[in-house]
């Protein structure tokens, strides 16, 4: 991938939530660098805190700590104001709802062209800028149809079209096919798809379905408010076939899921790597040949190392057998 500066880059994001006395973090240092034109999926269990990087990045939501700069603009540094223009303008949202978006008592074209109405840009010009958008998500022939009359995927496809009518930088979609079955959702998909290619516009959708791989060129994984691994798409030669990768349709398509270090350097080993060599606690890392390989280590290993571990001089820890009287103390405290 080519290295220009990221529309979208989000460093160590926190975001804590006060609910009466209690503290809710949603966002735990979270790391995130999308390209221009890019279309990315966000998975992750109910809770992970999805919304809230979405909301984050639309300017919904002000995050409490770190770093992000959208389209250029450092939004913990804007004005309520300047947030305010940055949300209007630069993010289109899109919702699982499609109807939250729409106005029933307008037609498909009229809805679209409602947010330029109150941008300012009316007449001949925003009609056909409508037309074309309601074309790029293959509604063409529902531009006079009102909500009742459109399926839920169609819905949802209009209030695409009602997102993108101001030119925003970027798409962000919160769960948009939460609420569709899988051939609508395809619809949906294809009309990001469209999108992306069409105007090589950055999307972000977000999904509790890991199967949106399938639709978009990379997925990030969200675990506990951080960024745990990321599925990319990629093509593997066919074996049969010799010489170099041509990247034709016999080079099988593949997903690949890689974990994702963050800022510190921190990385999770996925689960069923942890129980298939039982590792827990403690790992030992060591660099043979070029490769970082992690090795388990017995718990018993472990606590007769520590035991038998010479105790430094000057260590904390007083090495006579006699303790101080308020470690004592405190020890006989404790429940
Ligand atoms: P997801 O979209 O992945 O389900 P959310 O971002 O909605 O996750 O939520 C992440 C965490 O933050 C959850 O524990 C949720 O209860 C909490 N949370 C989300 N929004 C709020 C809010 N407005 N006030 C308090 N807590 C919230
Ligand atoms: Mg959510």
């Amino acid at each position: 991938m080519m290295m220009t500066d990221p529309i979208i880059l989000c460093e160590n994001l926190v975001k804590i939530y006060k609910v009466a006395d209690l503290e809710v973090l949603a966002l735990q240092g979270l790391d995130l660098s999308v390209q221009r034109g890019e279309l990315m999926g966000i998975v992750g269990v109910s809770g992970s805190g999805k919304s809230t990087l979405m909301n984050v990045l639309g300017g919904l939501v002000r995050p409490s700590a770190g770093r992000v700069v959208v389209d250029g603009y450092e939004l913990l540094k804007l004005s309520s104001t300047a947030l305010d223009r940055y949300r209007r303008t630069r993010v289109g949202f899109v919702w699982q709802e499609g109807a939250r978006n729409l106005i029933p008592y307008l037609d498909a074209l009229e809805n679209v062209q409602m947010p330029m109405t109150l941008a300012g840009t009316g007449g001949k010009r925003a009609r056909q800028q409508a037309e074309a958008l309601l074309d790029m998500v293959g509604l063409s022939d529902r531009r006079h149809h009102y909500l009742a009359e459109l399926s839920g995927g169609e819905q949802q496809r209009v209030a695409i079209a009602v997102a993108l009518a101001n030119h925003p930088a970027i798409l962000l979609a919160d769960e948009p096919t939460g609420e569709l079955d899988s051939a609508t959702a395809l619809t949906v998909y294809q009309a990001f798809q469209n999108l992306n290619q069409e105007l090589g516009l950055t999307i972000l959708i977000v999904s509790h379905d890991p199967a949106i791989a399938q639709h978009v060129q990379r997925v990030m994984a969200i675990r506990d408010g951080k960024a745990a691994s990321e599925t990319v798409r990629a093509r593997r030669p066919d074996p049969s076939r010799e010489g170099p990768p041509t990247g034709e349709d016999h080079d099988e398509e593949h997903f690949e899921e890689l974990v994702v270090l963050d800022s510190a350097g921190r990385l999770q080993v996925p689960k069923a790597y942890r129980e298939a060599l039982q590792i827990k606690g403690r790992v030992r890392m060591e660099l043979v040949d070029g490769h970082l390989v992690i090795h388990s280590v017995a718990e018993a290993e472990y606590a007769r190392q520590t035991a038998a571990r010479p105790k430094s001089p000057g260590a904390a820890t007083p090495t006579t057998g006699r303790r101080p009287k308020w470690l004592a103390r405190w020890r006989r405290n404790k429940p």
